[in-house]
């Protein structure tokens, strides 16, 4: 069976601190959560199966993305579900929200987990127009996890301040 996994590690968004003068200069993804929905609804309209896991600790708190969060009960449960799959074939689509410029969307691949069919796949789903590629370092703690565990991943960034609400995503489907 094909899977594809969701994750949305910064969606929490501390509403006292939310202006981008926190962690890293940036406290939550503000638009990772609604983004990540969307493209899971496409992909269930193609009878993709989607585990989607969406952060409920600020990045204030606990960056879900950083290896000291390795213990907390988001990557006990993330573990839990890939070693309940390992027969399938998986594939990981972590989700975040920022200013990279480029384009609406860009994608951090990573050892070039672009290569994978199903990967490739979702891609020409989203929209290539909208997307630019650029090779990322494994310095992420989710795609570093699923990489030593040989699970394609990729880091899908959608950018806050350049994307247009009018822009269509998603081919065929409006
Ligand atoms: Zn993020």
């Amino acid at each position: 069976m094909n899977i594809v996994v969701m994750t949305v590690p910064h969606a929490k968004c501390d509403f006292i601190a939310d202006v981008d003068v926190g962690y890293e200069g940036h406290s939550c993804d503000s638009i990772a959560e609604q983004e990540a929905n969307k493209l899971l609804n496409e992909l269930l309209k193609l009878n993709i199966e989607v585990y989607e896991q969406v952060g409920n600790i600020s990045r204030y708190n606990l960056d879900l993305n950083r290896i000291e969060s390795r213990l907390s009960e988001y990557h006990r449960t993330l573990d839990r579900f890939i070693d309940s799959h390992l027969k399938d074939k998986v594939v990981l689509l972590d989700i975040h929200s920022g200013d990279f410029g480029y384009s609406p969307i860009v994608i951090f691949d990573f050892k070039s987990a672009m290569d994978d069919i199903l990967i490739k796949f979702i891609v020409d789903q989203i929209g290539k127009d909208l997307v630019t590629i650029k090779y990322g370092p494994d310095r992420d703690y989710i795609i570093k996890k699923l990489h030593e565990l040989k699970i394609p991943a990729v880091l899908i960034e959608f950018n806050e301040n350049k994307y247009k609400k009018n822009i269509s995503i998603y081919n065929g489907h409006g």
